[in-house]
């Protein structure tokens, strides 16, 4: 299947010169989430993963359904404010001003391995900053799975410098 095809292209969303890649029609076609689903699942049994860690919002998507699947657990990385318990907190810089992610202080154990889940990777600042969650609860991001990775936004970088492994689905030029 090709599912490149399922990805809209919107120019100027949400502001100008931003090309936004819409996964709506791909969310929309049953039998492309099963095969975006398992291939995240595949990835996530090589790398020998114990919890999978999704980011709000588009990763609570994707990520729930390969938990699901394989039977472990779903780890909520949220921005800040919205978790109800006890949180460890990192802040990671945007191109304007800077934003804050959260998991729970219960929601990983030491050595438990993680492989972390979104739709996108663009600059990495939101995976890298959930990298070091992970690390902070003592746990080994063991690798990161994207429907969609931008090259040329350093997005890659930023994680393998962080030695975490990245892997993708679909690949586009920013
Ligand atoms: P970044 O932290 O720069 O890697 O940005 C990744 C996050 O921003 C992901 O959660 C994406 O959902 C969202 N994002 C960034 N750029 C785009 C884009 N061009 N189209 C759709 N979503 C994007």
């Amino acid at each position: 299947m090709n599912l490149s095809q399922l990805i809209r292209d919107v120019e100027d969303y949400p502001k100008p010169g931003i090309l936004f890649r819409d996964i709506t029609p791909l969310l929309a076609n049953g039998e492309a989430m099963r095969e975006v689903t398992r291939a995240f699942a595949d990835y996530a049994v090589a790398m020998k993963a114990e919890a999978i860690a999704g980011i709000e919002a588009r990763g609570f998507i994707f990520a729930p359904a390969v938990a699901a699947q394989l039977g472990l657990p779903f780890i909520p990385v949220r921005k800040e404010g919205k978790l109800p318990y006890e949180c460890v907190t990192h802040s990671y810089d945007l191109e304007y001003g800077s934003d804050t992610l959260q998991i729970h202080t219960d929601a990983l154990h030491e050595g438990q391995r993680v492989v972390i889940v979104d739709d996108l990777i663009a600059t990495g600042g939101t995976a890298g900053a959930t990298v070091e969650l992970v690390r902070k609860l003592k746990a080994i991001p063991a690798g990161a799975i994207f429907l969609i990775e931008l090259d040329g936004l350093g997005g890659r970088d930023e994680l393998e410098g962080r030695g975490v492994r990245v892997d993708a689905l679909l690949r586009y030029e920013e």
